[in-house]
């Protein structure tokens, strides 16, 4: 095998290189948060649009972005994916060379968009890279790839837009300037909505996604310490009041949803959003001009990390997390912490923080259930806080909630979970929706066999 795989930064969380297959070397790159022998972070693999373009064609994305799922680190991650892609490589019927009319109409489609609009094609030139401008001067990049009896089958075009590009093709008559035309076209609906976007990455911190794509319409904005409001704008409608759900402490968040619920009726349509939700909240996001990330991404109290790792969504972490809770119930008791009583505080309200569940796809997530004691205020994965709880024997268990004391401060705290490893019904936003009274069976019965 002959893949390349290097770190691209000194903290090693960034790696790039070829993968091989076929005789062919196709550039990849990846972010993994926590390093070379962690979870490789999937929403940040990108490739080579011409390998794109073929996994697209053949189908195989999917596939394929399940068994990556399932690698422990980079090296597993690139034995995996040079695996799927020798399958879909041998699959494809060797293909002929396209005829020559297939290039020389090709370079006269060329000519007629603009080489400028040109950023790249492969060896075979059956793959082909656009750039175009929206309105506001952003670059937007959208790849093609081309069947060999091209134009009279349409080309298979990728793009990175909140919605699909159903490119409408008529053979004899359309060609790239139609693509082109048609790409800018979809680009129209979404000024306002990049707009909005923009200016919340450009202004605020942006807690998730780690690097927003032009197609993801949600951001997690820090509002404080320990205070975070996750926004989902409508793509089409960008200036209404978007989706808004704040996670944290909830000492801090209640009084923030309390103004937010009271200036709502002031939400201005020719604002952005930022503008409205500053306005509604009645203070300023942090802006990365005069604040550090740091001071809002705070690590987990429990497991240390920003990101929570696999070892610990899957299992072994999660080990270590119950040692340290048994340990950390000794000492508890040993100070005469009284009860589990009190618990009930942080219920209530469908924006409570800690909504996740316990299973392996929390690998990634942040630490954003908040002890609500103002002067400890320590973050932790509810992963990470769900089996710390489980092991102390003051904890208790009220639904889909259990409830104990922070590993700090030993005030009240308590975090929602699901069962272990089952796949939990989640929104677009990862919040937990269902199965809670099914839950709520498991964990007696886990309970009772500790
Ligand atoms: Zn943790
Ligand atoms: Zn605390």
């Amino acid at each position: 095998m002959a893949d390349l795989i290097l770190p691209l930064d000194p903290s090693q969380r960034h790696f790039g290189g070829y993968v091989e297959a076929m005789g062919r070397q196709y550039r990849v790159s990846m972010a993994c948060p926590q390093g070379r022998r962690g979870i490789v972070d999937l929403a940040s693999f990108r490739c080579d649009p011409e390998l794109s373009a073929l996994l697209e064609a053949r189908g195989v994305w999917d596939t394929l972005r399940a068994r990556l799922a399932q690698t422990e680190d980079v090296e597993g991650f690139m034995a995996e994916l040079t695996d799927v892609l020798e399958k879909v490589l041998r699959s494809c019927p060797k293909q002929d060379p396209p005829p020559a009319e297939f290039y020389s109409r090709l370079v006269s489609e060329i000519d007629a968009v603009g080489w400028s609009h040109l950023v790249s094609m492969d060896s075979l030139l059956t793959s082909v890279q656009l750039r175009e401008r929206d309105a506001a001067g952003r670059e937007h990049v959208f790849a093609i790839s081309l069947p060999s009896n091209y134009p009279h089958s349409p080309p298979i075009c990728s793009v990175d837009l909140p919605t699909h590009l159903n490119l409408r093709w008529s053979p004899g008559q359309s060609s790239l300037a139609t693509v082109l035309e048609q790409f800018r076209e979809a680009l129209t609906p979404f000024h306002e909505l990049w707009n909005v976007l923009d200016d919340l990455d450009k202004h605020t911190w942006v807690l998730e996604p780690e690097k927003p794509s032009r197609s993801t319409t949600h951001r997690r904005v820090a509002v404080a310490r320990h205070c975070s409001v996750m926004l989902k704008i409508d793509p089409r409608a960008p200036g209404d009041v978007p989706e808004v759900r704040f996670l944290g402490s909830q000492a801090v968040i209640g009084p923030l949803r309390e103004a937010y619920e009271r200036n709502l009726f002031r939400w201005n349509h020719s604002l952005l959003v930022r503008a409205n939700l500053e306005a509604a909240l009645e203070l300023k996001l942090p802006s990365p001009a005069t604040t550090a990330k740091a001071d809002y991404s705070a690590d987990c109290g429990i497991c240390y990390a920003y990101r929570l790792q696999r070892d610990d969504a899957a299992g072994d972490g999660g080990a270590a997390a119950a040692a340290a809770a048994a340990a950390a119930a000794a000492a508890v008791g040993a100070a005469g912490g009284g009860g589990g009583g009190g618990g009930t505080r942080g219920r209530g309200g469908g924006d409570e923080s800690g909504g996740r569940g316990a299973a392996a796809e929390d690998a990634g997530a942040i630490p954003d259930r908040v002890c609500d004691n103002a002067k400890c205020r320590r973050p932790y994965h509810p992963k990470c806080l769900f089996v710390w709880l489980q092991g102390l024997p003051t904890s208790r268990v009220s639904f889909d909630t259990i409830f104990g004391q922070c590993p700090y401060c030993s005030d009240p705290i308590s975090v929602k979970f699901a069962p272990n490893g089952q796949k939990e019904g989640r929104d677009e936003l990862g919040l937990v929706d269902g199965r809670r009274q099914h839950t709520h069976g498991r964990m007696r019965t886990a309970r009772k066999t500790a």
